[in-house]
């Protein structure tokens, strides 16, 4: 069933739902590929109701051509959902129900892991996910919610918004699905060629490496492989490649054998910017 109103899907949700009966939440901004499609098989085998939501978020774009050329497929979208199960609720609605007066993110404090990584390099981005994710939040009003660790500094952060806002809501975060070659698999990948797409394996090789220098080297060493790596293609361009500690997100300096590592990687392909994700651990 598709809503494109807040008002139709909570009525129905009031419907299906009682105290027994749990409800879990996929959100997406479309353009659904089988990473997506995991998700919603994980909520669909934890839960007697799943909705997917469907909604490229405004406020979440820095860069507007970004945003003008998101990929939208809707249609197919929801042929790719029915194939996964026809009970799933399918929530797609406007700019304009989700912002009924306008169309701007809230600020948000997530303690500082708003301000490594993606929010250095997409400035007020946090700020449009959090603002979204919480409006959600309130109308699905979901038990769990699934993100996938492709975005591994989102997930971190939407855990902080659930503590920070006191919701009791449980955050599950879902390994992240490749193509053979390696490759991520994501929206904006169907913006890229054939030979790009296969060329792009060398994010994933990349990172694969670095994680087996990382045993042996320090951070600065491992930063400086991957750095030189991409120095020597003509088509990817390197924004930045961090190796963080998984709760806080902070650069790591010096290893400590207590922390998680994982390392996080943007890289753009004919304008067209693709990010990945490894744990070091
Ligand atoms: P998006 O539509 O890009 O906003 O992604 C919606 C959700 O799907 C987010 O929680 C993403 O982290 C997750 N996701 C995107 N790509 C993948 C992938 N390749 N594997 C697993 N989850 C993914």
């Amino acid at each position: 069933m598709v809503f494109t109103s807040e008002s139709e899907l909570t009525q129905s949700l009031k419907i299906i739902s009682d105290k027994k009966n749990t409800v879990g939440f996929v959100p997406t901004m479309g353009a659904l590929h089988d990473g997506h499609l995991s998700l919603l098989k994980q909520s669909i085998s934890e839960n007697h109701t799943t909705v997917i939501s469907i909604f490229v978020n405004p406020t979440q774009f820095n860069n507007p051509e970004d945003l003008k050329k998101y990929p939208r497929t809707i249609e197919a979208d929801i042929e790719k959902i029915k194939s996964v199960s026809d009970h799933i609720l399918i929530f797609a609605p406007s700019v304009e129900e989700m912002y009924p007066t306008k169309t701007e993110a809230k600020h948000f404090d997530f303690d500082g892991l708003e301000n490594q990584m993606e929010g250095k390099f997409r400035p007020g981005h946090f700020d449009g996910v959090g603002t979204i994710v919480k409006r959600f939040f309130e109308i699905v009003a979901p038990n769990k919610a699934y993100f996938g660790e492709k975005d591994f500094q989102q997930l971190q952060i939407i855990k902080k918004l659930v503590e920070k806002e006191k919701l009791n809501i449980q955050i599950v975060g879902c390994p992240i699905f490749r193509e053979k070659n390696g490759l991520a698999m994501s929206s904006r990948n169907s913006r890229l060629s054939s030979e790009e797409k296969d060329e792009a394996s060398i994010i994933f090789k990349t990172l694969t490496k670095a994680k087996i220098l990382f045993s042996t080297n320090s951070a600065t060493t491992v930063s400086q492989f991957v750095v030189n790596t991409f120095n020597q293609s003509k088509k990817f361009k390197l924004e930045y490649f961090e190796i963080a500690d998984e709760a806080t997100l902070l650069t790591c300096k010096r290893k400590n054998n207590t922390k998680k590592y994982r390392a996080f990687i943007a890289v753009f392909v004919n304008n067209v910017r693709l990010i990945d994700t490894i744990s070091f651990n």
